[in-house]
């Protein structure tokens, strides 16, 4: 059985611990590897190391800072397959779906070339006679990056990159999930010239995490998970004093027109309601149409589109729709949650709970399922599924559906299908969610936007990745000069004889 440790200064070493979570493959229920996690000890130990390392990055001038992050975007570029199957391979996700995957953390990565634009201060001339004010970024230290299992790459990559390119260094906990990839991203790294100790990555659970949270020398917490851990280490890191940005779960609407294209509405919702078995924080989990008829016309093309969908593991080849969840507890829940959708009332029109795949028999591969009049009141809404469930809840009006989603206690992304800019237009300006599609239903924004979701999908004041990104592992330091009359003014330069 492979034995998955951590990777510290520059190289892999196994985990002391004796601990260690297991490692599964998803399609076939086995465990495929062991991960070990991490002790206290072994954490602070990371972090001493980093700390050391860090004190000579930061004196690299950010171009040859920017240089380094360059090659490792020609790397990952270089070993894009490679990458793609180990997140595959552990996660169970397509592999076009697992190159989007690497490929979204590689825009990240290209953006960070341009460090050294994004780093360079402010200047004021003459605020004051003679008097001249600056401003310049400095590194923070030692950060640490906390990332969940559904995106193996992207999320460790939009963590990471800004906070090297900066000048610091990062402790990397990733998913006990999925290990191999960040320690992958590692190895590029070191590939690239990252030196020894800025990128460490520390496999791990409660007890790693639990670690950097109290460690002193950790300046600043970036995470990504769900809701109530987002809010615990929100609100650990940040009675430790340290910056944080933690971002959670989602429940994600669609808000239908009735003069929306809903064919264009029905494929949008397919995707981005099935694909990676509906475990994307951007999955859209509830379509609203507005009125009766846009509803039913919405069911009758939905209906066939979904009953077309083909469930299987990555290795059956790229007409695979999507995969199985992660593990057999998520599917139990998942389909507790389908439970709970039929008891509560609302209509089951496709139902996923008896799907079997033969051959994998043992794999958390759960079948489309897809509600109809589902209420706001039911735990099928309430809860974020992060799974391949479909729900319609039926809005009268217009305004009806903008509260829904207003009301709805989280705000990731939200989208709406229209004809009309006038109605999309408000919907965009109104609704209280970080990130809005028009006619657009996965809005992940590009590289040098950036991306938070609002509500109880983000705590902390910063986004992550592109401009954001540089505020949030910078410190600013403002200088406020004043030279005194100088040589030029009274200086003597004849030479004297000392009286
Ligand atoms: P999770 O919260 O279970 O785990 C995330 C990380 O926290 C992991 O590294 C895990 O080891 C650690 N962790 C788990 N329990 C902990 C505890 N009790 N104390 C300390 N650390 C703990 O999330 P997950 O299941 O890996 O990921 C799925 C969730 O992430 C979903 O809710 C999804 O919406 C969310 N997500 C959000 C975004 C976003 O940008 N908003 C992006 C991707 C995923």
């Amino acid at each position: 059985m492979e034995e998955i440790g951590h990777y510290i200064d520059g190289t892999r070493v196994a985990g002391t611990s004796g601990r260690f979570a297991d490692v599964l493959n998803p399609a076939t229920g086995e465990v495929q590897a062991k991960v070990a996690l991490a002790t206290t000890d072994e954490v602070n130990d990371a972090v001493a190391r980093a700390e050391t390392a860090q004190r000579e990055w930061a004196k690299v001038n950010p171009q040859r800072r920017a240089r380094v992050i360059m090659k490792l975007g020609q790397l990952i570029n270089d070993n894009m397959d490679k990458l793609a199957e180990a997140v595959s391979r552990e996660h169970g996700k397509t592999l076009p779906d697992a190159r989007g995957d690497v490929q979204r953390g590689l825009e990240v990565v290209e953006f960070c070339m341009g460090a050294p634009h994004m780093l360079k201060g402010e200047f004021t001339d003459s605020g004051g006679p003679g008097i001249d004010l600056y401003s310049m970024r400095q590194p923070l230290g030692v950060v640490a990056g906390i990332t969940p299992f559904n995106f193996p790459a992207m999320i460790p990559l939009w963590k990471l990159a800004g906070a090297i390119v900066c000048g610091n260094a990062m402790i990397l906990k990733p998913s006990e999930r999925v290990p191999t990839t960040a320690l992958m991203l590692a190895e590029l790294c070191s590939e690239a010239g990252v030196p020894a100790g800025i990128l460490q990555v520390v496999n791990g659970d409660k007890e790693a995490v639990d670690a950097l949270l109290d460690n002193e020398t950790i300046q600043a917490v970036a995470f990504v998970g769900s809701t109530p851990i987002a809010h615990y280490i929100y609100s650990r890191a940040t009675a430790n004093g340290k910056r944080a940005q933690c971002f959670g779960g989602a429940k994600n609407h669609l808000v239908i027109m009735p003069d929306a294209d809903l064919d264009k509405a029905a494929d949008a919702l397919v995707g981005a309601g099935y694909g990676a078995a509906g475990e994307r924080c951007m999955a859209i989990s509830v379509a609203v149409p507005v009125g009766e008829e846009t509803a039913d016309r919405l069911v009758e093309k939905l209906v066939p589109r979904i009953e077309k969908l083909k469930v299987g593991p990555y290795t059956a080849g790229e007409d695979v729709d999507y995969g199985p969840v992660i593990t057999g507890q998520a599917r139990d829940r998942i389909l507790g949650l389908i439970d709970s959708g039929v008891e509560q009332g609302a209509d089951l029109l496709i139902d996923g709970r008896d799907f079997s795949l033969q051959g994998y028999e043992d794999g958390y591969f759960i079948g489309p399922s897809f509600f109809d009049r589902v209420t706001p009141e039911m735990d099928i809404y309430k809860e974020e599924v992060f799974g391949p469930v479909l729900s319609q809840v039926r809005a009268g009006s217009y305004e009806e559906a903008l509260n829904l989603v207003m009301d709805n206690p989280y705000g990731n992304g939200t989208a709406i299908f229209t004809a009309d800019g006038d109605t999309a237009r408000d919907y965009a300006h109104r609704v209280n969610v970080g990130m809005v599609g028009v006619n657009f239903p996965i809005p992940v924004p590009l590289s040098y936007h950036t991306f938070g979701g609002w509500k109880k999908s983000g705590f902390g004041d910063l986004n992550q990745y592109g401009p954001d990104a540089f505020r949030f592992y910078t410190k600013t330091k403002t200088v406020t000069a004043r030279w005194f009359s100088g040589i030029k003014d009274g200086g003597e330069f004849n030479f004297k004889a000392m009286d």
